[in-house]
């Protein structure tokens, strides 16, 4: 019975101590965060959530299983991002921007890279933070534009045995890491040769942070985010920032194909992120029509029109969650139409999120527009969905497009039906 979405009794585990950590620990993100003025103040007071995140293990739950870690796939990853998302979205994203950071290491990583790198991040202690640095102040959808468009700006050296990276980097989870001084590890995205085509052109290469902080990373400003208000996403430089040669991860110039396979793996996610942030718009919203009457003789739910668009909603959520879980689950059985899945759940989990929150705010009505309800803050989140992990518009220009146009392409391999 493959086709059966029944989770197994080891992922209703994963799932209930999800849902319990999301409900006793980072429930009181917001209280603690809220009032406070700045991105990075807001950040800050993050620290001992996510601390607890790290101590019950769910950080070594995400990483896989021969790496050192208690991971067994990107399925398991969806069932603890919906429970941890749909309370908050900032520590959750801590956590998951640093499965990010450590994606490349995860798939192109030596062994012996991969040991170093990762061990920080197997403890059940501390506050470790990985941070995947491609995007670029000034741009990255074309960052591997070939001349006459600059494509990726940041740019690696050798010099003896070290490379020398200098650049700028924006909109980078957790990269400054909690004192400014950096991660405690940042695969840099950056051009290691100047002059070759942007496929052989580009590296991924892991900085760790060494004590006191990594050196030649300069802070310029934590943004100000309209939603995810208390996760850090900072613009900074890289002003030659030293790493050691044999740091580049996968082939030296095969970074094009990393950063495509890193973002691989969380636009599965991405979709669950959305169906997370719909199902808490929902709840607020059904409890809200069978509470309230508004001065009328019955609870709203009782006007057709409101049941109506409470059931589409419920529809969304479904429709996004199942299309997640089968891109996940083809990303973890290596299915041959993963990709396309998995582009598919993030454009349609986050523009069904925004969506169907907005559809949701109409049934609660002005109530909604104040930040007492949740509902807003929920569509400020859930806004970044389609901007983020490559953007929507660039998942369809650049990976969904180019698909369509392969000549190899079947329609009928995503389903497995080819
Ligand atoms: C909360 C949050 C967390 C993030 N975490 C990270 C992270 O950990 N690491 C990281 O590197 N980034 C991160 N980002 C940034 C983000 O993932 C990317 O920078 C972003 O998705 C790329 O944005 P863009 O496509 O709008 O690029 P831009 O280059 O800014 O493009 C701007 C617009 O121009 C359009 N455009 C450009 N060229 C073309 C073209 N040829 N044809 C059609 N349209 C075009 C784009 O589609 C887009 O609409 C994060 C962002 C947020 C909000």
């Amino acid at each position: 019975m493959p086709i059966d979405f029944t989770l197994t009794a080891e992922q209703r585990e994963l799932q209930m101590s999800a849902r319990s950590f999301a409900r006793t620990v980072l429930s009181g993100v917001a209280d603690a965060t809220r009032h406070l003025a700045t991105p990075a103040e807001r950040f800050a007071a993050t620290r001992p959530f996510y601390e607890q995140v790290v101590k019950a293990g769910f950080l070594r739950r995400m990483i896989p299983a021969p790496l050192g870690g208690e991971g067994t796939g990107v399925f398991d990853m969806a069932v603890v991002a919906e429970e941890f998302q749909a309370v908050d979205v900032n520590v959750s994203l801590t956590l998951f921007g640093s499965l990010l950071g450590l994606m490349p290491v995860m798939l192109a990583g030596s062994p012996a890279q991969q040991r170093t790198f990762i061990a920080p991040f197997l403890e059940r202690a501390g506050t470790p933070l990985a941070a995947f640095a491609f995007s670029e102040p000034g741009g990255s959808a074309n960052f591997a534009s070939p001349v006459p468009g600059t494509g990726l700006r940041t740019a690696a050296r050798l010099d003896g045995e070290e490379w020398v990276i200098t650049g700028a980097k924006q909109w980078v989870s957790s990269a400054t890491g909690w004192d400014g001084n950096g991660a405690d590890l940042i695969c840099v995205v950056c051009r290691t040769d100047p002059t070759a085509a942007p496929d052989s052109a580009i590296s991924v290469i892991a900085v760790p942070r060494s004590a006191g902080g990594i050196k030649g990373i300069v802070l310029e400003r934590a943004a100000d985010l309209m939603g995810h208000r208390a996760h850090l996403t900072p613009r900074f430089r890289l002003e030659q920032v030293r790493t050691a040669r044999d740091n580049v991860l996968g082939r030296a110039g095969g970074g094009l194909e990393l950063v495509e396979m890193s973002f691989a793996g969380t636009a599965a996610l991405v979709g669950v992120f959305g169906v997370a942030l719909m199902r808490a718009a929902f709840d607020y919203a059904l409890n809200f029509a069978r509470t309230e009457n508004r001065g009328g003789a019955a609870p709203i739910i009782e006007h057709q029109a409101v049941g109506y668009a409470l059931a589409d909603a419920k529809m969304a959520i479904e429709a996004a969650r199942y299309l997640s879980w089968k891109a996940c689950h083809a990303m973890d059985s290596n299915a041959p139409g993963a990709f396309e899945l998995a582009l598919h759940a993030k454009v349609f989990g986050s523009e069904t999120a925004v969506k169907m929150i907005t559809d949701l705010m109409r049934v609660v009505g002005i109530e909604s527009y104040d930040h007492q309800c949740p509902l807003a803050g929920l569509l400020q989140d859930a806004m970044a969905y389609p901007l983020f992990d490559g953007g929507n518009m660039g998942v369809r220009r650049r990976q969904l497009h180019a698909l369509l146009k392969s000549p190899g392409y079947d329609p009928l391999t995503a389903s497995g039906a080819a």
